[in-house]
């Protein structure tokens, strides 16, 4: 059956050549539904994810309250479908992080560690799972042995020991690309499980990679440069791991939205703010689902968001004007 497969399995190997009418980052319910009405609205649609597994609708058990689907399914049966969607119609899928944005000029630009995906329209879709505090010494270490990618930084720390943390597939797949360059990668993981991956699933085996979990990061330790991190294991004790490189990918409950500092307008807590068309206040620009300032977070907000999102983008792209409620 199709569905077993995932919309993120299909390469694309063209996609960053592109000028699509509408790129969305993020595939969750949002940018899945976002996906589906401007691809049938015959919109050159293309959508980048950095974990299409660990999003909120991607990790709960069990969602019973979308309307037209009985029963019980699991957030990621749901989405899924939600995805297979858009891409009957057309929509184009792609497995990346999404670093920064430019969107100043007539063409949006979306920046990977591997391509720039270029878009008459963007819609942000990221969703609020980002961390809020910091670890003790992260900020310290930036740059000198903390980061936040290992496929852009992976190639620094060949034969060297390295820790990532993290609770969830993108934390796992970085772990397996430092597999290929460091002597040891240790996965630090907070809770019994990666967000993600179903319980009991094998995890991948690597001579080289040694899993920890329900180990609880408490600070990033070094001199000059990153030496270790200090954990806390699960019967209480502390310890520290030793590593020249700390890769953080924890996740939390605010918006994710760092990637776009400096580019768009964002609330103190970090939310996109969006008219009722979902446009923020940059032209071309729109925001759904959690990621936007919002009173109810919930998938058939976020999808109807999503629509709302690409219903507008394509008037931007036809110069209709906005939508707006009735008078
Ligand atoms: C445990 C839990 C249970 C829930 N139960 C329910 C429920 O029963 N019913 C209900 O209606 N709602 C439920 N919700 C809420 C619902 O899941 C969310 O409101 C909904 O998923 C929000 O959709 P979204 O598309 O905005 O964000 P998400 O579903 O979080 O999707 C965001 C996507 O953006 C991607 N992304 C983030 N940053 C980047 C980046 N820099 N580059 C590329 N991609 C990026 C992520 O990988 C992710 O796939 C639950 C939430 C949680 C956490």
């Amino acid at each position: 059956m199709e569905e077993q497969r995932s919309v993120f399995d299909i390469a694309h190997p063209e996609a960053g050549k592109e000028l699509y009418d509408v790129v969305i980052v993020g595939g969750g319910p949002a940018g899945a539904s976002a996906a589906m009405y401007a691809a049938r609205g015959r919109l050159k649609t293309l959508v980048v994810d950095k974990a299409p597994n660990s999003g909120a609708l991607a990790i709960t058990h069990k969602i019973a309250n979308y309307p037209g689907v009985r029963g019980e399914v699991t957030g990621l049966e749901l989405l899924e479908r939600m995805r297979w969607q858009a891409a009957d119609f057309g929509a184009v899928f792609v497995h990346a992080t999404v670093q920064g944005v430019y969107v100043e000029g007539g063409a949006k630009e979306v920046f990977t560690p591997d391509a720039v995906y270029r878009g008459r329209t963007l819609i942000v879709a990221t969703g609020a799972m980002d961390r809020g505090r910091k670890l003790p010494g992260e900020e310290r270490f930036e740059g000198r042995g903390v980061s936040y990618c290992a496929t852009c930084d992976a190639a620094f720390y060949q034969g060297a020991e390295v820790a990532v943390l993290g609770d969830n597939e993108e934390a796992l797949e970085e772990s397996l690309v430092l597999t290929k360059f460091a002597a040891k990668v240790h996965l630090v993981i907070p809770g019994k499980q990666i967000l993600g991956v179903p319980e009991g699933e094998a995890l991948p085996e690597k001579p080289n990679l040694e899993y920890h979990f329900q180990t609880r990061p408490v600070e990033v330790i070094g001199g000059d440069s990153v030496e270790g991190v200090v954990v806390r294991r699960p019967d209480g004790g502390q310890t520290t791991i030793a590593a020249s490189g700390v890769f953080l990918y924890l996740s939390g409950s605010r918006p994710s939205t760092e990637f776009l500092r400096g580019a768009l307008p964002l609330t103190p807590e970090g939310y996109l703010v969006a008219d009722e068309g979902m446009e923020t206040p940059v032209p071309g620009v729109f925001a759904a689902g959690d990621v936007r300032r919002s009173p109810v977070k919930q998938a058939v907000i976020a999808a109807a968001d999503g629509a709302l999102a690409a219903i507008s983008a394509d008037r931007f792209i036809n110069n209709r004007p906005k939508l707006v409620a009735q008078r």
